[in-house]
């Protein structure tokens, strides 16, 4: 855990979340400013801040982010339709949250990269 980190609190319990799935690695909870039908942020427990740390330091536990979010996207019905995963990296990107987290988006069409 990681003194500060918002989504550290959330796996902690500390700060309530809509949790949609869970494994013993990974934590799936409802984006609090949902900008599609279905957005769903997919977190590992463990702090780590940006997807290519997560993938530098513990690449089996990003490939258990990607297994939680196509789980996800399953769950909500998307996998026929289509839906986006989608990792913000740094400032430019518009990453908020500095604890590496998927975007899980669908529900309608998503049009062409912004
Ligand atoms: O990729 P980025 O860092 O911008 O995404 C952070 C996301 O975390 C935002 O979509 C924001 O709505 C969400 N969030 C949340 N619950 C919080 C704080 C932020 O779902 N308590």
């Amino acid at each position: 855990m990681s003194a500060d980190c918002l989504f550290c609190k959330i796996v902690a319990g500390e700060i309530p979340a809509d949790v949609v799935h869970e494994t013993e690695t990974t934590l799936a909870f409802r984006d609090i400013d949902p900008k599609a039908p279905v957005h769903v942020l997919v977190i590992p427990k463990a702090h780590h801040a940006t997807v290519a740390a997560l993938a530098a330091d513990a690449p089996g536990l990003a490939a258990e982010v990607l297994a939680t979010a196509a789980a996800v996207a399953d769950a909500e019905g998307l996998t026929g339709p289509g839906y986006r995963t989608l990792f913000n990296s740094g400032p430019d990107a518009g990453q908020t949250v500095f604890h590496v987290h998927a975007h899980v988006l669908g529900g309608r069409p998503l049009g062409g990269m912004a």
